[in-house]
This record gives C-alpha cells, structure tokens and sequence, in this order.
C-alpha cells in the first residue's frame, strides 16, 4: 500500500488546521476543511505536485467551510471539477450563515456553501486505496463527522478532541454531553495506536488523550 502523507495548512486569523492527504505513490489528494485562505491552500497543493479529487468537510464552522467554494471554484478554473463532501446535513445552518458569521469575527471574503453531497454515519470516503469511515460526533456541532481510516490507523476529528482539550460546547446548538459520549463510546473504542489531526494545535493519539485528557479521565 502506498502511503498517505499529511500537510497541514492552517487557514483563517483562527489558525484552523485545513488539511492536505496525498497518496504519496499517485499525488491522488483531498482537501479537508479548506476554512479560507485559498491561495495558501492552492500553494500547498502545487509544492506536493497533488491532484486534488475531493474537498472533504467536517463540520460547518467558519473557519473549517468558508473557502470550499472558493477552492471548488478556483480548481474548476484549471479544468478540474472536485465535489464538496460532507459534513452530515445537520450542519447545513451553518453552513448557510458562514458570510453572516464571517463579518461577525471580522473575517472577509468567506463563503456560504452547500455541499455535493452531505455525508452520514456508515458512508465510506475513498482516496486511491485509503477509506476513511464517516463517524457522527455531534456535540461541537450537531452535524459535526469524524474521518477515521483504520487500516493505517489515522483519523481526522476535527473540532471533537484536541490534544488535552475537547471541542467547545458553549453555542446555543452544543451539547456537551453528547460531545463526551461520541468521543467514549465511538472515537476511544477504535484503539489507543489511533493517530489524528485536529481543527486546531498538534495532533494527537487516542491513546494519549484516553490516558491524560482532563476532559475524559
Ligand atoms: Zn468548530
């Protein structure tokens, strides 16, 4: 199996990690959370020589959304036609509000966006021979999916856990509870040697956060 390798981008005056998965064999990628900052993003898909096929989507913040369109938009100039994908339909008024929002925290030229295809718990995301399984976290938000790929034992989680924190639940549509319970009974249970990336700050292991995550010990 080729191997994937990761880059990350952080996107946004709020530093929000936009990834690049690559196959490192075919330079097959995908763009997840592309949050703004287009050109850096267009910038680091041409050093890594990568062939976007997809923008991949987490959850309807801002800072993760407001330059998929964008993006899809730009690619289209150069003749390649990516889909939106994801996150769960449940974000979709978020989604709708990213321009609202973006003028709110002083952040311009974010855009609304309305996905290709929203994704649900069970589908499956491929990139060359990777599958990433979708995961429903809700909690941070309540359409917010989480992208585990299990053979090569990595994930992508978004704004659920974060190296010695978790995802803020203070939004009028959060609901901590069920953040802490998507986290125990779906993200812990695949495995202490799961690696992941997250929305903001380093990555992490499950492994480590189940053992010294304040937030779940
Ligand atoms: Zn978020």
């Amino acid at each position: 199996m080729s191997r994937l390798q990761v880059k990350i981008i952080p996107v946004t005056p709020i530093q929000q990690n936009c990834a690049l998965l690559v196959v490192e064999d075919s330079r097959r990628a995908v763009v997840v959370d592309a949050g703004g900052d287009v050109a850096r993003i267009l910038a680091a898909v041409d050093e890594a020589k990568a062939e976007v096929g997809a923008i991949w989507l987490t959850h309807g913040h801002l800072d993760h959304v407001g330059g998929a369109a964008e993006l899809k938009a730009a690619l289209a100039a150069r003749g390649v036609a990516v889909p939106i994908v994801g996150p769960d339909a449940r974000d979709g008024f978020l989604m709708a509000a990213v321009e609202e929002q973006g003028l709110a925290f002083g952040i311009p030229g974010l855009r609304n966006v309305v996905p290709d295809r929203w994704v649900v718990e069970g589908d499956r995301l491929e990139l060359g021979d990777f599958r990433f399984d979708v995961l429903h976290c809700p909690g941070h938000t309540p359409g917010h999916v989480v992208l585990v790929e299990k053979a090569v034992r990595f994930a992508v989680v978004g704004d659920v856990l974060f190296r010695g924190s978790v995802g803020r639940t203070d939004f009028p549509y959060g609901d901590g509870p069920a953040l802490i319970r998507g986290i125990k009974e779906k993200l812990l249970p695949l495995g202490d040697d799961i690696a992941f990336i997250c929305g903001h700050g380093p990555g992490s292991t499950l492994g480590a956060e189940r053992r010294e995550n304040p937030f779940l010990v």
